[in-house]
């Protein structure tokens, strides 16, 4: 059985008040809750992994070194210090903003794991690559090259988002959705083997909403879901937390 996880990303969103959140949150999970993890700001991790009673804590990016003149940058063991334990990698919108590169991001994933971090290695097609037809292309180019030499169920979570479903409240079909999912359970089996290959967390991500939720979970191949704008309230959170 593969581990079921529901991640919320907070992306730059959210001060201290915002970790009451986290209380209606645990207030509300589910008697048998998937994984659930909350990914807020930096500044966040240390108050956040204290006050989070059955929620895992992560971080949003990661540098590639583990220390050194990098200003403002923060490095997996640093974050691993926080008490987080997870690091999402690779989001589409860290790859636009700061220019990461395939490479760039599997330095990431490989530095995460190194620090006993489990990276969330985020992978999508944009609109234009959608329309020419280019889709499954760009996933196995961005998969073959962002993600570390080894990767075990553990230490490793590939979240599949489409860049013109995030914040936008377009969702790709179930079929559409399948099809990628499907494409990248069998790349994972041929690079890592099948035990391996079968055995690692795959999320959608890209304006999953509470009504939306459990429609996505139905599809084979998909063990849940990196939610951004979503996860800021408990409210919609936790309807999508109970769907998985
Ligand atoms: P969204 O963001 O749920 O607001 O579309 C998802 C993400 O960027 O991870």
């Amino acid at each position: 059985m593969r581990q079921k996880i529901a991640a919320g990303n907070w992306k730059m969103n959210g001060t201290a008040p915002a970790l009451t959140e986290l209380d209606a949150l645990a207030a509300g999970l589910p008697a048998t809750p998937p994984l659930v993890i909350v990914c807020p700001p930096a500044p966040l991790l240390i108050p956040a992994v204290d006050r989070a009673s059955g929620i895992a804590i992560g971080a949003q990016d990661c540098h590639t070194a583990p220390s050194g003149a990098h200003t403002g940058d923060i490095s997996a063991p640093m974050i691993a210090d926080t008490g987080a334990s997870f690091v999402i990698v690779g989001h589409s919108e860290r790859r636009e903003d700061h220019g990461e590169t395939d490479a760039a991001v599997r330095a990431k994933a490989e530095a995460a794991q190194a620090a006993g971090l489990c990276p969330i290695v985020c992978i999508g097609e944009s609109l234009s690559q959608r329309e020419t037809g280019e889709t499954l292309h760009v996933i196995g180019a961005q998969l073959a090259a962002s993600l570390p030499e080894t990767i075990s169920a553990e230490n490793t979570v590939v979240a599949y988002e489409p860049i013109w479903a995030i914040g936008t409240g377009k969702v790709p079909s179930v079929a559409q959705i399948a099809e990628v999912h499907d494409f990248i359970r069998a790349e994972l089996e041929n690079r890592y083997g099948p035990d391996v290959g079968a055995a690692v967390s795959l999320l959608y991500g890209g304006s999953v909403k509470p009504d939306n939720a459990a429609a996505i979970f139905e599809v084979d191949n998909v063990d849940g879901a990196l939610v951004g704008g979503a996860s800021l309230k408990a409210g919609d959170f936790l309807p999508i937390i109970a769907a998985l």
